[in-house]
């Protein structure tokens, strides 16, 4: 992978960025998706952000290589910090678990003024981000799911708008995904049905255990995500 080359799942987050506009990439790690997104011609420029001196210094140095350091400023801070309010109108965060994205996004709230498109793709946890979108007035536009190296990712496209538009079935379209679970292709299916297996080992293991108020409050929560999802594949 470099700046002129994209893994499948960072060119699967290029390929929503807003036409023309001015991105913030958080968590850029060696910024190969803003110089991407710049060569390809994409965005008219970009602020890398990087909370850790290494990534920071990686892409300082890969924007010094593409030699693009007029249109793309790598920013040292935690999550939105390194951004103003309506200083750019497309983010993409990448790469994290969902509760660190929603962290960023929930911290860095007063900075999302002006922005336009959000596109965040969770390693795991993509249920966090959804029910922040849906409490903070953004509307899921689109979603994506793929595999790479036996990995499964998610991509989620939000902008503003009406948060609820697309649940027909609010608790399954959190879990799975409105467009997603809609779609249900390969990678959906494959994902779930281990999820589901893994929640059912979990499950078999918690009624051996002492019934607690603990355990019984997370074998009801396992129950109904596994019938959820259940009922989702089985359609
Ligand atoms: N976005 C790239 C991608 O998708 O390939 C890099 C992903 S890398 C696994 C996560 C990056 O996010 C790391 O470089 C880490 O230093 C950075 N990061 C983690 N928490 C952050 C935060 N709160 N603010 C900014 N960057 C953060």
């Amino acid at each position: 992978m470099n700046e002129l080359r994209l893994s499948k799942r960072l060119e699967a987050v290029a390929s929503n960025i807003l036409e023309k506009s001015v991105l913030a990439d958080i968590g850029s790690d060696h910024a190969y998706l803003p110089c991407y997104a710049f060569l390809k011609g994409y965005i008219t420029n970009a602020i890398a952000g990087e909370i850790n001196e290494g990534p920071y210094r990686s892409a300082v140095e890969q924007v010094a290589k593409s030699d693009l350091q007029e249109v793309i400023e790598v920013r040292k801070g935690n999550g939105l910090e390194v951004i103003a309010p309506n200083e750019v109108d497309c983010i993409t965060i990448a790469g994290m678990g969902g509760t660190l994205i929603t962290t960023i996004l929930e911290e860095g709230k007063s900075k999302l003024q002006g922005v336009r498109r959000l596109i965040l793709q969770p390693n795991i946890g993509a249920i966090n981000i959804r029910r922040w979108l849906m409490d903070h007035g953004w509307q899921i536009v689109s979603e994506t799911i793929l595999e790479e190296d036996g990995k499964i990712y998610e991509i989620l496209v939000a902008d503003r708008g009406k948060p609820q538009a697309n649940y027909s079935n609010l608790e399954a379209g959190l879990l799975l995904g409105p467009f997603l679970l809609k779609e249900k292709n390969q990678t959906f299916i494959k994902k779930w049905t281990h999820e589901k297996q893994h929640w059912l080992a979990i499950l078999s293991n918690l009624e051996k255990a002492e019934m607690t108020n603990e355990n019984s409050e997370r074998k009801r929560e396992l129950e109904q995500k596994i019938s959820i999802v259940e009922e989702v594949l089985n359609e």
